[in-house]
Formats: C-alpha cells, structure tokens, sequence
C-alpha cells in the first residue's frame, strides 16, 4: 500500500484539492488591497480586544479597497452556546461594523468563498488533509489518551520539552500497511501533521506590529483533525485563510508563538503565507500595574458593558483607535469635526506591548463626540437607550418637544456644553427640567452663601413681583438681576465686591445662586436664562413658590 491508498482509506469521499482551488478563485481586486477576516468563536461573549481587532480589520479594508470577512471557529464543540453567531453579528452591529462577507447570522452567510462557519466546513479540511497524507507530510495516529498520558509524564519526569515530536511520535513511522490494518480494525485515529522541522534551527518572521522575530523551528507533529472529523484551529485557520484569500491575518498576540508551526502548515500544503499583524491585549491599569483587560474581573471587558451603559459607540469606536494609534489624538486635535473614517490607521503604529484602555479618558472622549450631536441626535439616541434600559426616562422623553427644548439648552453653539459622557447619565442631568418630577420631589435646597431663609423669600418674591419678564433678552435679564442684588445690599459686580467686601453682604453670584437653586434645585446647571426661557412662565412659578416654603 502506498500513501495515495492510505489517504483514500481515511477519506474516501474527499474531493480533489483542485476542486477547491478552482472554486474559489483569486480575488480580482486593486494592488495592494487588503483581504482580512475577524474569526472569534461563537461563545456569545464578544470581548472589548474583539472589537478592537474589528475595527482595525475594517478600517485596513476601507483603506485599501479590501474585503473584511466575519468568519466564525466552532470546531471546539464544547464551547458554543446557542445563538452565539447571532450574538457576534449584533454586536459588531451595534457599532456600525458590517462585514463585506462572512455570516449574516446564525444560519445565514453572504459572500462566494464560504461556507463562513468552520463546522460546515469539514469535507475541505478533509480534503486537504487528504493531500497531506498523499504526500507523506501527515499521517493517521492512533495514540490512545492513556499512551499520551504516559508519555507527558516520562517527559516530566526527564525534565524535557513536552509533547508529540522526535522519538516521542510513536506513529510517524508506523508503516502504510502497519496503519491500514488498524484504520480496517477499527482503531480511531487522529491525522497528525508530520513535521520536518528541527528544534534547535532558527527561523524568521516579520511580523507587521512586533516586527522581526526569530523563533526555533516548530517540530511538533500536531493534530489537524481531531477525532470527530473536524480541525484544530491551527489547520483549520491556514486552509480558509488560503481558500478565502486572505492577505492580512490580524490576531490577538497569544499566536504568535504558533507562527514557527503556522509557516510550517502554510509551506508543506503549497500556500503562498499571509501577512501577519499580532495584536498586543489591551490593558488597563490596575494599582500602579499594568494587566491584560480581563472578562473575569472588569465589565468594561465585555462589548455589551457599553451599551447597558450607553456610552456612544462613535465615542467607543473612536477611542479604541486612539489607543491603536498614539498620533490617533494629534490627528483629532488637528481635525475637531471629521469623521474617524478620514483617519489613516496604520498597522505599524501600534503598541508592541499593548495599549492602556482607560475608563475615564473614554468619558473624555464620549463627551466630546456627544457635544458635537444635534438636539434631535441625542433624544434619538436617548430614547432608544432609554426604551431597552429605563422606562421612567423614556416616559420622561415622551414629549418631545419639551425634550428637544432641554437637550437643546447650551447646545449648536461654538462652546456646546460637555457634560454628558454616557446615556445612562442623562436622566440625572435633565430630571429637574421636568415638573412632574421636580414639582413632586423632595428638594433640599442647599442656597449657597445665602441661607437665612427669611432673606431668602424675600429675594424671590422681589424678583418674582418686581424683576421678572419672560420676554427679556440675556442682557436685560442680567441687570434685572443685578438690579435686585443691588436692592438687598449685594454688589452688582464680583470685582466691585472684592475690592469693597465690607460695604456688601455679598454679590450677583449669590443672589443668582439663590435663583437658580430656587428653580432647579441645584447649584451647579448650564445657562440659567436658557434653562428658564425652556421652562416658562408657568412652571417658574410654581416653582418659585415651592422653593418659599
Ligand atoms: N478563533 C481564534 C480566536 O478566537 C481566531 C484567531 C485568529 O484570528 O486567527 O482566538
């Protein structure tokens, strides 16, 4: 028996590597385009370094004129959950990242080089695990777990390199016949990759981020298909980027040392090697050290954190990149209103080590994108927020014109205000704006520097009787108010009462403090002439006689 017979012994139904080489075609796109894939398993977590790789993924595709697949890894069985591929697609969804091919959903794919889901993939493996052992560069083993076992504990016990190499690959020299006769008997078997590399030779790699690297020579003889048929990542990962044309293979760095193994898979089946870009794990700073973003101990770990939160994912999209590329932030200094799509991002610009992610610069940058929304923006995007997370703000924002008013108070102008970084902190900020609630709640009014409450009242009834007008413009509005510091014996001018602090009891500050808290409840707002034009005549009012209670 030959190795063409024993091969067909194994897969006797698999067709012919050429089949597949003819059915998926070169891609017939510009020089230079780059053909990448996102290929998570589907365990219906998507991980912050998930998105990331995304974004990058879809940004080198935009920048070149590229393909981006989502490809989904399900050949470790045991670790799918139901709906995990529909879970994936949402929530790349959810950030406006929608793959040019690759799965659509759970059972649903678009694009010519698929199937996208490895486990519908199985009679390609098989094929070229096939042509594999045609050539004598892979072969059946029939290791049982027990011989493994005894095997990694000889090698512990010698103190040597683990695993199934050199002397230690029992059936890498079983003979044709010897395998035939036990596949025929019934032994189950894996498919071993036989490698012809040697420990101690060196060789090298550039690596699109960490650059060059020597590494030794793999020489493991790894599984490629697993006992239920399907492949081991390693096999499964060189076969599809190959058939599906990948150019750029962008991972997360834990595979980098299995690039020696990589080289070695892509050369014996004849593949021409992507470009590789290992991508260093997010960090973030945890007492003074720095430590891989992790999902056991940070929810900011997972992608769905940011949506429970509602922090914009323009703001999450955009500082992912700026944590991808260091001149990300000169770039948006430079350019205050463009699109991230305009930013050119560079593979070669990232962090070797692995970037620091940072809650509360990602607030940073959330309150600027947010500052830049349109009124009518952020009740969208508020309500939606609100009808998946809060019912009591989404009652709030059922009318919508008032609404429109509030979140329109400080906001269009050259300064807009920046206080907002996240959905779920707009209930807070706005909730005063609202009689229904701020009628019916217990306020406690904290005056400021101003607190005998009899003082208090009669500033208010003044204003109320002698200095309020709806219609006034700002500037009127203001020196009524200093008209009615005046009255109670407090400068009109900070600077008048810092230079003469003992002719007055204070100055307009305070008594506007009185009037804003009064209103609202609260010391700090944004513009109180906007706040009260939005409010109107009635509701201040009421309001004024609440606060003289
Ligand atoms: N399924 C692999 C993982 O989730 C993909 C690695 C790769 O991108 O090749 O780690």
């Amino acid at each position: 028996m030959n190795y063409k017979e024993l091969a067909d012994l194994l897969f006797p139904d698999a067709k012919p590597v050429s089949y597949y080489e003819e059915k998926y075609p070169a891609r017939n796109l510009k020089e230079g385009a780059a053909v990448v894939r996102f290929a998570p398993s589907p365990t219906g977590f998507v991980h912050i370094g998930g998105l990331y790789q995304s974004i990058i993924n879809r940004k080198l595709a935009d920048q070149t004129g590229g393909v981006f697949i989502l490809r989904i890894e399900d050949t470790d069985q045991k670790r799918q959950i139901e709906n995990g591929v529909v879970q994936i697609v949402d929530s790349l969804k959810d950030f406006d990242i929608i793959p040019d091919e690759g799965m659509t959903g759970e059972n649903t794919e678009k694009g010519i080089y698929g199937p996208y889901k490895q486990s519908d993939r199985k009679d390609i493996y098989q094929a070229f695990a096939k042509y594999l052992i045609e050539q004598g560069k892979a072969y059946p083993c029939f290791a049982t777990p027990e011989e493994l076992e005894e095997m990694r504990n000889k090698q512990e016990a010698a103190k040597i390199r683990p695993g199934y190499y050199g002397i230690w690959a029992k059936y890498r020299t079983l003979s044709v016949d010897e395998a035939a006769e036990k596949i025929k008997a019934g032994e189950p078997w894996v498919v071993r990759f036989k490698s012809m590399g040697q420990e101690d030779k060196k060789i090298k790699h550039h690596d699109l981020i960490k650059g060059n690297i020597e590494f030794p020579e793999n020489d493991q003889d790894i599984v490629i298909i697993k006992a239920d048929g399907l492949p081991t990542y390693h096999f499964a990962h060189a076969v599809d980027d190959h058939l599906m044309r990948v150019t750029h293979v962008v991972r997360a760095d834990e595979w980098l040392s299995s690039v020696p193994l990589h080289l070695e898979l892509f050369k014996a089946l004849g593949f021409k090697t992507p470009k590789y870009a290992h991508t260093a794990s997010i960090m973030k700073e945890d007492e003074g050290k720095k430590r891989k973003i992790s999902k056991r101990k940070d929810p900011e770990a997972a992608v769905s954190y940011y949506h429970e939160e509602g922090i914009p994912s323009q703001a999450v999209c955009e500082y992912l990149l700026n944590i991808a590329n260091s001149n990300f932030e000169g770039w948006r200094k430079a350019n205050p209103d463009k699109d991230i799509s305009e930013f050119k991002f560079e593979l070669g610009k990232m962090s070797v080590s692995g970037a620091v992610f940072d809650l509360i610069k990602l607030l940073d940058v959330s309150k600027n994108v947010i500052s830049k929304y349109t009124k009518e923006r952020i009740y969208d995007e508020v309500l939606t927020w609100a009808k998946r997370y809060d019912t009591e703000l989404e009652e709030m924002l059922q009318d919508k014109e008032y609404s429109l008013k509030v979140f329109g108070i400080e906001r269009g102008n050259a300064k807009p205000r920046k206080d907002i970084a996240k959905w779920s902190d707009v209930k807070e900020s706005i909730i005063y704006m609202y009689d229904n609630k701020f009628l019916n709640s217990n306020t406690e009014y904290q005056f400021g520097n101003i607190n005998d409450k009899e003082e208090i009242k009669k500033i208010l009834t003044s204003y109320m009787e002698k200095h309020f007008n709806m219609q006034d413009d700002k500037q009127t509005w203001f020196d009524k108010i200093k008209d009615l510091s005046e009255e109670f014996g407090y400068a009109r001018e900070v600077k008048e009462y810092k230079q003469n602090p003992e002719n007055y009891k204070g100055h307009v500050g305070d008594v506007s403090t009185v009037l804003r808290v009064a209103l609202t409840g609260r010391q700090n707002t944004p513009d109180l002439y906007e706040i009260m034009q939005v409010l109107g005549e009635e509701s201040i009012k009421t309001r004024m006689e609440k606060a003289k209670k």
